[in-house]
């Protein structure tokens, strides 16, 4: 797509905004249909005994209710932003929060919070179905009303002052630098996202989630053997409760320095042998070992200096604020345009940075295959996706989208071959 800024017209612009919206919704909508229509291939001679037949079925069903619920969710949501840009909601919502305040960056900021929390209500009944019918209904949800509605609370409670403020700075400087804002809020992003990087398990994860150090036993001795072998300090290994919302487990690697650690769900001790935890520690140390947290991380603040300069050659067109039928031009207006104008190019990042990532899964696999066993991490994947009744035969297109690891199947060939 190549055009002009200067000699668009506003009505122009306002359908090249409609359009890239219908299109990704169309896009998107396809691919599930791609990767739905693949729902009951016969399984992979590999992963032959994942299911048995009766859970087969049962995790065929649970693929199909999640599929028809993300058609209705993503439906409703593109019926409203249209009726929100066709009815000149942005242009009414500026008025009305200008009659409250003359603060410019009130009003940016508060402009800014309606849509988020309008969002947030909006999208609030399909989370809360998605939780307590479907996730319930097929045994998975431990979430109690309470739990939902606490971390919602929380949730709006930390996008308030963390989102709020990084914001508040990011618009003061856009009012006081004009063209170099981009530079200074580069510097802002980046270090608050190394901070949340090196905090987040100590800083974040508490106001949801108990972590706690992993207890003396059998399995305890297991991993010290294990984590003495390859260097790794065991004080760097917590278990958290995810069952306190989901049967459903998982472990991750988080931070980096003396802030890096293992955190293993209390789920996944549960459903799995000593020897297939080990193998997913084993996983998860590759991380560590193979700097996958900082690379990811430097690459984030690459894009986002990137997106930074350009959002900065285009945030003060007033052409911007005219497409979405707002008389003042400002930092709001422009942030909500450019954000669709340059949605077609983060998805293209975003496919890198998938990209990367199963690549980095493949070598973490390879450190637990070459230090550990392969056995124990096969075993212990085969019955992670058995127990979250996973989709074992996804579209490869989907795969090469969405897919933030390598499908089962993927994993279990490279762990298999020498
Ligand atoms: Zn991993």
């Amino acid at each position: 797509m190549h055009f002009n800024l200067e000699t668009m017209t506003a009505n122009t612009l306002f359908y090249i905004l409609i359009t890239i919206i219908v299109l990704e919704f169309v896009w998107e909508t396809y691919l599930d249909f791609l990767n739905a229509k693949h729902f009951k291939d016969p399984i992979p001679k590999l992963l032959e005994g994942v299911f048995d037949e009766d859970e087969y079925l049962k995790s065929q069903d649970y693929k199909k209710t999640n599929y028809r619920f993300s058609i209705w969710s993503s439906l409703f949501s593109l019926v409203l932003v249209l009726g929100f840009f066709f009815l000149d909601g942005f242009a009414y919502l500026d008025i009305w929060i200008r009659s409250l305040t003359d603060n410019s960056i009130a009003v940016s900021l508060l402009f800014i919070g309606v849509l988020l929390f309008a969002n947030d209500i909006i999208t609030t009944p399909f989370s809360y179905y998605h939780t307590f019918v479907i996730e319930e209904k097929y045994g998975f949800n431990k979430s109690t009303k309470k739990t939902f509605w606490l971390d919602k609370i929380k949730g709006l409670l930390l996008m308030i002052l963390l989102g709020g403020g990084i914001l508040f700075i990011v618009i003061w400087f856009y009012e006081k630098t004009a063209s170099n804002f981009w530079v200074y809020t580069w510097g802002i992003l980046t270090v608050f996202s190394i901070f949340i990087s090196l905090f987040y398990s100590t800083l974040i994860v508490p106001i949801f989630n108990k972590q706690t150090p992993l207890e003396d036993g059998e399995l305890k001795n297991s991993i010290q053997e294990f984590a003495k072998k390859v260097g790794f300090k065991l004080h760097n290994i917590f278990v958290i409760d995810g069952s306190k919302r989901s049967t459903k487990a998982n472990a991750y690697f988080a931070g980096f320095g003396p802030k890096k650690r293992i955190v293993l769900y209390d789920t996944l001790i549960d459903d799995l042998t000593n020897d297939e935890i080990v193998g997913v520690l084993a996983h998860e140390i590759g991380h560590y070992k193979k700097k996958h947290t900082i690379y990811t991380l430097v690459l984030s603040i690459l894009t986002t200096g990137i997106t930074l300069f350009i959002l900065s050659l285009l945030i003060g067109s007033p052409l911007l604020a005219d497409a979405l039928g707002v008389t003042t031009p400002s930092f709001h207006i422009g942030i909500i345009a450019f954000g669709i104008l340059y949605s077609p190019i983060s998805e293209i990042t975003g496919l890198f940075m998938n990209r990367l990532s199963r690549k980095f899964e493949y070598q973490a696999d390879d450190y637990a295959k070459n230090n550990y066993t392969a056995e124990s991490l096969v075993s212990a994947l085969r019955k992670l996706s058995k127990n979250s009744l996973s989709n074992l035969t996804p579209h490869p297109w989907y795969v090469f989208m969405h897919y933030s690891h390598p499908s089962l199947l993927q994993r279990v060939q490279n762990l298999g071959s020498k």
